[in-house]
């Protein structure tokens, strides 16, 4: 049994030691992802490297195993608890220094390749925001073509790195005793494999039947824009699908207006009124303008001033805008545990519905990470879980399709709103249907993958995914690593159904907050932080994902409530 005097001592020196080199990495995290410089990317693989070094020693990892399989018989909840957290970081961290090393090198390689690389349309290099701006808006067969394939030609440049990091990936684990990564990485994320698998069937066969129908209506709607016969993937708003919200998802009246409208475009009235390639067209209501005047910072601000919770001390330290040689992707890093604590946000805001969700997703994890509870012990100081985090963010970014924050908060007329608001409603369940497939894409590849990476037919697994699961055709003879240009695979592996969990539990928070707490739209209430803050934040990793869920609902995780959003 384990001596708790002799696991406290153990635990403190341990912290000494982790502490000042997590907070160097972080830092190199930032400065990597604000520069994309050479520099900064030898920093982070050194600071990578020193830091899985200090999990490396194999006795050591032997004495905590032992107190984690006995843990039971330790009285003090935070001391178990703080054993288990401690387990999984060297746990995955053990094996081979040689491989661990490389792995370290090829992940840098693979986040300076997406940081870097600009797709080519029209002869020039265009980045990410110019691609989805193409495919949002522009009403040219073949320059969205371009864009598209534009947008996929990093799987090319990146997968030699994707497969070569799932092979070493796997060697970690089979040394570990696990089939493969997919298996290990479950494992250390304190999620089981069939648990998982369950709660995936469920959900594919709970959208099927309302997906199809969506798809159908869109592909609709789509063919007469385009004046095509069948649609491509080009044809759709975003690169992999993943979100619908630029796609015509028409509301019932816009529905028999297209059919019985004849060509697309034509002055109809209403919604349908404006011309050609403005998104107004695309999507039946161009939500853009609710942001184009405003200052999307402020808009946040406020947002989170309404709830209780404060962010003008993590505006003040982020990365807001667009910058040469700065990561195109938002994200949101906490540097350090020392109180009060370092929280910051990158992005690179454009004033669209896009970027204000992104801001508020952002800013939903960075609230979360500054309300943890300072005075728990070093390794607790930190958000229950992944998918804990995303609960939260996913939650505060589906604020911008929803009516009555664009009116209380965004300042969107009321005249504005009327015509839209169903609208909007169609539109976020829609997006959550179309999420929810693509993520099905995701969980199922990844799993393929790490059973096999050495297969050779990746590049018609990915499309035979994508064909049954999301209804899209495959482009005639197309046989490239499209599932390479998704960044994920490559640096976030077996990650996705975080997101996928995080939705499950954002509805049920919501459920909870305006049932039991709020009465009323959360956000509007400073009630509302105050319960997060006490429920979800404050505790943060001193218990499970599980406990933290049924604390703050009241139930287990129960995929019903996101179901029912779906109807
Ligand atoms: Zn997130």
């Amino acid at each position: 049994m384990p001596s708790p005097p002799e696991v406290e001592r153990f635990i403190s020196r341990l912290e000494g030691r982790v502490a000042p080199v997590e907070k160097t990495v972080r830092e190199a995290w930032w400065s990597l992802a604000t520069t994309g410089t050479q520099e900064a990317q030898g920093e982070l693989v050194r600071a990578g490297k020193e830091y899985n070094r200090l999990f490396a020693d194999r006795d050591e990892y032997e004495k905590i195993r032992g107190w984690y399989e006995e843990r039971d018989s330790l009285d003090d909840p935070l001391l178990r608890r703080q054993i288990e957290v401690i387990y999984r970081m060297f746990s995955g961290r053990q094996g081979d220094g040689e491989i661990l090393d490389r792995i370290e090198e090829l992940e840098a390689r693979a986040n300076t390749i997406f940081g870097n690389h600009r797709g080519v349309v029209g002869g020039r290099k265009v980045g990410e925001n110019e691609i989805r701006e193409i495919l949002r808006f522009s009403d040219d067969d073949a320059l969205r073509r371009e864009a598209w394939e534009a947008s996929k030609t990093l799987g090319r440049e990146v997968e030699g790195v994707v497969r070569e990091l799932a092979r070493l990936r796997n060697r970690l684990a089979r040394e570990a005793g696990y089939p493969d990564h997919y298996h290990r990485s479950l494992d250390l994320q304190e999620i089981g494999t069939g648990e998982l698998g369950g709660i995936m069937s469920h959900l594919e066969s709970a959208t099927d039947a309302p997906f199809k129908d969506l798809k159908e209506d869109t592909d609709g709607k789509l063919k007469e824009r385009f004046g095509v016969e069948a649609v491509m993937p080009w044809h759709l708003s975003d690169p992999f699908f993943q979100s619908c919200k630029h796609d015509p998802i028409a509301p019932p009246r816009q529905a028999s207006r297209g059919n019985s409208g004849g060509a697309s475009g034509t002055g109809d009235g209403g919604l349908m009124s404006e011309q050609n390639s403005d998104a107004t067209l695309a999507s039946g209501v161009d939500v853009d303008r609710f942001f184009r005047d405003k200052d999307l910072k402020e808009l946040t601000r406020k947002t989170y001033d309404s709830m209780g919770l404060e962010v003008r001390d993590v505006l003040a330290k982020s990365d807001l805008y667009e910058r040469e040689g700065k990561s195109q992707h938002g994200f949101c890093l906490s540097v350090g545990r020392e109180y009060p604590y370092d929280v910051r946000v990158l992005v690179n805001v454009r004033p669209d519905s896009y970027w204000m969700d992104t801001m508020l997703h952002e800013f939903g994890h960075a609230v979360y990470d500054k309300h943890i509870n300072p005075r728990l012990p070093y390794f607790l100081r930190a958000v229950a879980h992944t998918c804990t985090t995303e609960a939260i963010a996913l939650m505060m970014g589906s604020l911008v399709d929803d009516p009555t924050w664009l009116s209380a908060i965004a300042g969107v007329s009321e005249v504005e709103l009327g015509e839209i608001s169903e609208h909007l409603l169609l539109r976020e369940r829609a997006d959550r249907l179309v999420f929810i497939r693509w993520a099905l894409v995701m969980f199922n590849f990844e799993r393929e993958l790490y059973a096999d990476p050495e297969r050779e037919d990746l590049n018609s697994l990915w499309w035979d995914l994508v064909e049954r699961l999301q209804l899209v055709k495959r482009p005639p003879g197309r046989d490239e690593p499209d599932w390479a240009a998704k960044i994920h695979v490559a640096v976030a592996p077996v990650y996705y159904h975080n997101y996928v969990l995080g939705n499950l539990i954002s509805a049920q928070l919501r459920g909870h907050l305006e049932a039991h707490v709020t009465h009323g739209p959360f956000y509007e209430n400073e009630v509302a932080g105050r319960y997060l803050v006490e429920a979800f934040f404050g505790p943060g990793a001193r218990e499970t994902w599980r406990d933290t869920v049924l604390r703050a609902t009241g139930e287990e995780i129960n995929p019903d409530y996101f179901v029912n959003l779906l109807r």
